[in-house]
């Protein structure tokens, strides 16, 4: 397999935590014989300070030009005074915005060892696996008209879909869920909104395609408390854009850690992976990030961008491994100082590093 990659490490932590993933990848790429190519440009706010603009041209051609973009993170409180389109954020809206991926997918996992990290009861949380997939370009983040008349003392935004952006998002979502457990949960308001009415019968029609694969409809209200109480229950849920980021960080809280979740936008010209987290300037340079967010989004750029559910599965084994022989980055040992080894940055990659080699040396065998 081949696959060119690009990586945009950006600010703060992100390139300690990239080059972490970019290690376990070059690892894989070497053990399976697939020729995997890395180059690396500038986002955010080490672009602003080098080019003077958040995404540098020669960045986005060569993103362009990628089958994969990795990105860290991206901000730092030294810009915080500029323009929003100006900041290095800034940077991060325009990359999504011209790769054009508009299918958000976001894995919400419980890790047996880390359940102590959540607020939320282990006999609830334990064992859940749900992927999100939430629809990135439309809804009332970018519907118009949008206003706040100060004048008038009125501000609107206006939630719009057409059905073949609901269509698109759907198909996603079933196909995934036909090599998952075979369940889609479709969340909206259609109780009031006709935008969510246009939307559940969309996704009902796109079903009928797809009849290996369950659906069930949830209103977003409902559902709020259903992914508190039995997020068991879910596999893949799909929802519009507004609703999908409420969801997926409520979701957040079962994982325990904002450093352990990845995510992947596909759909659009290259498919964009990044870490949740940003560029966590509190510890940025100290060896304290968690990288495992980072790596696992390099699980998902094997999946999505390769084809190589094999290699994708060992990396996220390998990261369940690494916490059951009680190896923790600090923000993981929280709590939990008892029986379990500190790790930093570079030692916490490494080992997943070693772990994917005996997995996938195994295998081979
Ligand atoms: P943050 O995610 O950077 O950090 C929140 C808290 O979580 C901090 O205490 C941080 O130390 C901790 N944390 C985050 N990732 C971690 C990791 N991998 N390992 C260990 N601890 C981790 O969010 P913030 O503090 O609100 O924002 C900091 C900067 O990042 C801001 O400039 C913000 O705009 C930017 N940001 C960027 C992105 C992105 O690039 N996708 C996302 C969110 C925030």
């Amino acid at each position: 397999m081949k696959l060119r990659i690009l990586v945009t490490a950006g600010d703060g932590i992100g390139p300690e935590v990239t080059s972490e993933a970019v290690a376990v990848l070059k690892e894989i790429a070497a053990l399976g014989g697939h020729d995997f190519t890395f180059s690396e440009k500038r986002i955010g706010g080490v672009a602003i300070v080098a080019d003077g603009t958040p995404l540098p041209k020669d960045t986005l051609d060569a993103a362009l030009a990628s089958d994969a973009v990795l990105l860290g993170a991206v901000g730092g409180n030294e810009f915080n005074s500029l323009a929003p389109d100006k900041r290095p954020e800034g940077g991060l809206l325009a990359i999504r915005a011209a790769l054009g991926g508009f299918a958000n997918l976001r894995p919400c996992f419980s890790f047996k060892e880390l359940t102590v990290n959540s607020p939320l009861r282990q006999e609830v949380i334990e064992g859940t696996d749900i992927l999100f997939v939430r629809e990135l370009l439309g809804g009332a983040y970018f519907g118009r008209p949008r206003e706040w008349n100060k004048e008038k003392n009125v501000g609107h935004n206006t939630m719009v879909y057409s059905k073949d952006e609901v269509t698109r998002v759907a198909r996603v979502a079933f196909e995934l869920a036909q090599k998952r457990r075979k369940k889609v949960t479709s969340v909206d308001k259609a109780n009031v909104l006709e935008v969510s009415q246009l939307w559940r019968a969309a996704v009902t029609e796109v079903a009928k395609e797809f009849p290996d694969v369950a659906l069930e409809h949830q209103y977003i209200d409902a559902m709020a408390m259903h992914i508190m109480n039995r997020p068991r229950d879910f596999d893949v849920v799909v929802t519009e854009n507004l609703f999908g980021d409420i969801l997926t960080d409520e979701s957040g809280v079962i994982t325990g850690s904002l450093g352990m979740l990845p995510s992947a936008t596909i759909g659009g010209k290259v498919n964009l992976y990044e870490p949740v987290h940003g560029s966590a300037p509190d510890i940025a340079g100290k060896g304290l990030a968690n990288p495992l967010g980072a790596i696992l989004t390099g699980a998902l750029i094997l999946r999505h961008s390769g084809g190589l559910e094999a290699e994708a599965a060992a990396v996220e084994a390998s990261v369940r491994k690494v916490l059951e022989l009680g190896f923790r980055t600090t923000d993981l040992a929280r709590g939990q100082k008892q029986g379990v080894t500190v790790l930093s940055t570079t030692e916490m990659g490494t080992k997943v590093r070693d772990t994917v080699k005996e997995q996938l040396l195994a295998v081979s065998r």
